[in-house]
Parts: C-alpha cells; sequence; structure tokens
C-alpha cells in the first residue's frame, strides 16, 4: 500500500461551494512544478516509460487514452505506484471529440479514472465536455475517488478565458486547468494576466499551446499555474509546443523562477531553429543569475512591442526579419546601430524606455582583433545585408581598409558608400589582386547555410569559388554562417591551409556583448563557446542520421 502524502494545503484553501469530502489519497503541500506526460502504444511500454523518468520527475500524467484498451494497463499501474510511493500520478483518459485520443463514451472515461483512483492514482483529469455530460452529483462522485482536475482545452486560441472559468466554476474540482493556443506572443499575457487573479482563489492550471506559448509554459507557475505540463523527451509531446521535461529544469531553470526572475528573449520569424536561448540560459546558469531567456516567435513586431511592454521583457536579442523594422519602435539606439541601421540587441530600462545595440559588430571585431591589427588590414567583405552592414562600419570605425563584394551590386555599392568603403565586382577581383591582397575574406551572405526547415539543403554552396578564394591571397576566412558549423567554404579555406574564424565563435561573442549589455558583468564566453559548439556537432550528427 503507498504511503499516504502530506495534507494538502490546496483543498483546504479551495472555496468550494460543496464541501470536499475527504480524500483516500492525499496530495503534497506543493506539487512539483512540472508533470510529465507519458504516452505509449501498450501498457507495458507506459509503465516501462514512467519508470525510467520517476527517478527524476516525480510527477506524471499518465495520457491512458494513448492506449487502445486502457484498462489493461491498471494492474501493472498499480503496482507501479505502490513500488514508487514518492510517484504523484494523474490519470487522464480524454475523448477524441475533446482532444483526446480515447474513442469510448464518456461513462467509459468516467469508468477508467475512477479504476486508476483505486489503482493509486491521486489526481484524475476529466473534460469540461465530460463533465457536462454526467448527471447532477457524478462529478462530485468522482471526485471522492481522487484529487479533480476539471480540464478545458481551446485548440484555436487564447479567448473567452472568464466565460469558461464561470462555466467551470459550476462543478465541483480540485484544480480548474485552462488550455488555449497561442496565435500571437501576447495570448501569453493574457493567459498570465488571467491566472494572476483566479488563482488567488482557485488552484488553476493554464497554459498556451502552440510553438508561441512557450512564455506561458515557462512563466506561468509564476503567474498562479500550480503546475505545468511537459514531454518525457522531444518527439513525445502531448500538446503542440509543448517542452521536454529536461529542457525545461536544465536550460529554462523553472524550478527557479520567481517574481524576481528577468525575462530575456530572442524574437524572430522563424526562431526555433535559434541556438540563442541555449547560449544565453547557459551563460544566467553559469553566473547565477536570476533571469530566463526564451525563444519568441513573432508573426509582427507589434506583438513583440506589446510583450516587451507588459511581460515585461528586459532584453531582446532581434533576428531576421526584424533587425531594421524594430529600429523605429524604440526610444533610442547608439551611433553605430544608427548608422548600420540593424539592431540586434534591446535593453528595457527601469523607467520602460527601449534602448537599442548591435552587437554583431562585436561579434566580428572581437575574434578578428585577437588575431591581426584591424587598422589598415585589407577586408574582403561578402554580402551587403545586416550581418556585412555590421561588419563594414564596425572595420570602418577601427580603420580597416574595406572591400564589399555583393551578389546585387547596387546594394554592395550603396553600401559601400555610405561607409566609405569600396565597392569590388567579381570581375575586378583578378586585376586587383594583381596589386595587392586582402589579409582576411569574410562571408556575410547566407549562402552556405543550412535553411532551417531543410537541413543541408543549401549547404552545398559557396560565395567565392575555390579559386577566386585563392586569388584574394587572404590568410583568414571569417564564416558567419553557422549551421552547419562547417560550411563547404570553410572546407575549401581550410584544405588551402587558411585560418578560419567561425560563424560559431561570432555567434558567442555577438551574445557575449549582448550579455554584458544586459547584466553589466563579464560573460561566460568559454561556456557560451562549448554548448555551441557541443549543439551544432549533435545537430550534424542527427543530420547527417537522417541522410
Ligand atoms: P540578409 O540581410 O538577408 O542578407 C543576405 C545577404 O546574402 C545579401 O547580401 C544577399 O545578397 C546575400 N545572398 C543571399 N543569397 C545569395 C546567393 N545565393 N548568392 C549570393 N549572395 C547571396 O542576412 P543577414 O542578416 O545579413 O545574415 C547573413 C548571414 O549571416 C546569415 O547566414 C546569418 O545567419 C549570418 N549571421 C551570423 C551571425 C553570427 O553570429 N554568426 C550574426 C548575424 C548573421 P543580395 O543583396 O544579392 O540579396
Amino acid at each position: 500500500m503507498r504511503s499516504p502524502l502530506t495534507p494538502c494545503k490546496l483543498h483546504a484553501d479551495n472555496d468550494m461551494s460543496t464541501p470536499r469530502p475527504s480524500l483516500p489519497r492525499h496530495l503534497p503541500l506543493r506539487l512539483p512544478r512540472i508533470c510529465v506526460a507519458v504516452v505509449g502504444t501498450n501498457p507495458g511500454e507506459m509503465i516501462e516509460k514512467a519508470e525510467a523518468l520517476s527517478r527524476e520527475n516525480p510527477f506524471i500524467e499518465f495520457r491512458l487514452d494513448y492506449l487502445s484498451k486502457p484498462a489493461l494497463i491498471l494492474p501493472g499501474l498499480k503496482k507501479f505506484l505502490e513500488y514508487h510511493s514518492h510517484v504523484i500520478a494523474i490519470a487522464t483518459c480524454r475523448r477524441a471529440a475533446n482532444g483526446g485520443k480515447f474513442r469510448g463514451t464518456v461513462q467509459g472515461e468516467v469508468d477508467i479514472l475512477v479504476k486508476a483512483a483505486a489503482a493509486g492514482c491521486q489526481i484524475v483529469d476529466l473534460s469540461l465536455e465530460s463533465a457536462a455530460k454526467l448527471k447532477p452529483g457524478e462529478v462530485e462522485k468522482l471526485r471522492t475517488k481522487a484529487g479533480l482536475i476539471l480540464s478545458y482545452h481551446d485548440f484555436r486560441g487564447t479567448k473567452n478565458l472568464e466565460k469558461t472559468f464561470e462555466r467551470m466554476q459550476q462543478y465541483p474540482a480540485d484544480f480548474i486547468k485552462i488550455v488555449s493556443t497561442a496565435t500571437c506572443l501576447y495570448d501569453n499575457v493574457t493567459m498570465m494576466k488571467f491566472l494572476e487573479h483566479t488563482s488567488d482563489n482557485r488552484s488553476m492550471v493554464g497554459v498556451c499551446m502552440g510553438e508561441q506559448g512557450i512564455i506561458s509554459r515557462v512563466l506561468g507557475v509564476r503567474a498562479g499555474s500550480q503546475f505545468t505540463f511537459a514531454a518525457a523527451t522531444v518527439g513525445e509531446e502531448t500538446a503542440p509546443g509543448q517542452i521536454a521535461a529536461r529542457t525545461l529544469r536544465e536550460t529554462y531553470r523553472i524550478e527557479q523562477v520567481d517574481n524576481a526572475t528577468r525575462v530575456y528573449g530572442v524574437a524572430g520569424d522563424p526562431v526555433s531553429h535559434s541556438l540563442s536561448p541555449l547560449l544565453m540560459n547557459t551563460a544566467f546558469r553559469r553566473e547565477a543569475i536570476n533571469a530566463v531567456y526564451l525563444s519568441l516567435h513573432a508573426k509582427s513586431i507589434k506583438d513583440l512591442i506589446a510583450c516587451a511592454r507588459d511581460i515585461p521583457l528586459h532584453g531582446i536579442s532581434v533576428t531576421m526579419p526584424y533587425k531594421e523594422e524594430i529600429i523605429k519602435h524604440l526610444d533610442n539606439t547608439d551611433p553605430v546601430t544608427a548608422k548600420i541601421g540593424a539592431c540586434n540587441t534591446v535593453i528595457r530600462s527601469q523607467d520602460g524606455k527601449l534602448y537599442g545595440f548591435n552587437t554583431d559588430v562585436f561579434g566580428v571585431l572581437r575574434p578578428l582583433e585577437a588575431r591581426i591589427a584591424i587598422k589598415d588590414a585589407a577586408i574582403l567583405v561578402l554580402g551587403a545585408g545586416g550581418a556585412a552592414r555590421a561588419a563594414v562600419f564596425g572595420l570602418r570605425e577601427r580603420g580597416a581598409n574595406v572591400y564589399v563584394m555583393n551578389r546585387t551590386a547596387s546594394a554592395g555599392q550603396r553600401l559601400a558608400k555610405q561607409a566609405k568603403a569600396k565597392y569590388l565586382g567579381k570581375s575586378q577581383l583578378k586585376p586587383l589582386m594583381k596589386k595587392m591582397q586582402f589579409q582576411v575574406v569574410i562571408n556575410a551572405t547566407s549562402v552556405g547555410m543550412d535553411d532551417p526547415g531543410k537541413p543541408m539543403k543549401n549547404s552545398k554552396d559557396t560565395p567565392l569559388s575555390e579559386a577566386e578564394l585563392k586569388m584574394t591571397g587572404a590568410r583568414y576566412l571569417m564564416e558567419m554562417v553557422y549551421a552547419p558549423a562547417e560550411t563547404k567554404l570553410m572546407k575549401i579555406a581550410r584544405a588551402m591551409g587558411m585560418d578560419i574564424i567561425s560563424g560559431a565563435e561570432m555567434f558567442v561573442h555577438q551574445g557575449a556583448r549582448q550579455f554584458e549589455i544586459w547584466t553589466g558583468k563579464p560573460a561566460p564566453a568559454e561556456d557560451m563557446h562549448r554548448v555551441v559548439v557541443t549543439a551544432l556537432a549533435s545537430r550534424a550528427a542527427a543530420a547527417a542520421g537522417k541522410k
């Protein structure tokens, strides 16, 4: 028999219209913040997964609706829970009509939940839609068997939270769980404001699904959600946008998130491939800074700015396609950023004002100045987009002799003129190299980069041919592309004996500068470099495995 846990404060606090009958098994005073959803195609697999998870994750949701015959797991579940007396278990058997996989009737759902409670699950989850179909008194009866989560899922948006809450209030429940879908970043703010005021009187669980719901998945617990749901591993998500438990714990440090935690993020569209959350969360953890850094898939700049003001976000890393557009929404920028016309770093001051910087400049200058004297160095920059602009203006400020080459000549010529650099057409390379040679070639084009949706798709191209690269006479190749970690251009340059400055090195330095701007402290650049290189290597291995 399982040993009873400490009585649950939540039940005593809940001001229910009907008095709470005593629970057969009690809940702890504080539930863990992460509940891991376990799925499986058969009972054995589900129990095996729970076994593997239970040491790190004492709070598990058994998604019984994933089993074709949920009743078959009950003896194994009973044994598992008797043996793992520290595990707090939720049983869920959500019907297909309500977003789950169970094909049976409402009564069938209730029967399974009652039996799961008898097997030792301390909590059961019943959908609002199922509760509405039961006879008066039946929900209360179910609640005599276990703690009850009354849940509602909206797969289309984050609307009418208050109205749904009012409907749910009619039923006796220990937890009210509302799961909506984030169609923009601001939906997270709506969910968290809702949680803030409803959680004073009720035990709430609230989260937004979808890639854009990440803010609520990490910050919902400080807004009043009793806990949040996580996937057992990547690929085992039971809801769109669910994050793996280990990532929530180790990258986002959800157990430590509190009201003082500062929130940062990388904003772009798309952004799911970004390594910035790994980079910056590593730095915050290493330096013991109470901060969390999220991936913010912003479909519009307006949405991003509204979140920056209301969450509030203390800092934003801005990436494609918003580096230029964001400038007009800022209160001020530093002079170099204004010249470049692109901002990749925003800091929110105490009075709420937003200031912009460009740390891509540091990403280029720091690795170079560690190797050469930049003043008067002859440097060829390939590209005329945002990254090239940062490189060209930064290098010109330091007195380098900069040449710009770009596929679209007019854009390259414009940049060269603005930065007082020189424009070089490909056909002019050979004659020029009879008179001089470059010290450094910088690839600031996106040629060679993996398409985020289709890794390895574009990675066979190079912005210069082998013969052209050789002709430059340069000793160093600086490659801005960092995914893949080794571009074809890098391979060619390495084979020629050139020294390489990788895109990962630049990426770490631009991130390190952001860290310094936001925290006023030196960044742990070595640790940051290590995690990025490791992550790129495992991505490359995964991509190679898929080929
Ligand atoms: P962007 O503004 O879109 O500019 C893209 C540049 O690449 C343009 O000059 C474009 O030339 C050129 N280009 C694109 N496709 C081409 C092709 N098939 N052949 C020749 N040229 C081509 O992008 P960005 O923000 O400057 O970023 C450029 C690269 O730098 C990206 O790979 C980005 O990931 C990387 N980056 C890395 C870091 C880092 O920390 N390592 C930081 C920032 C950026 P046209 O003018 O002719 O279109």
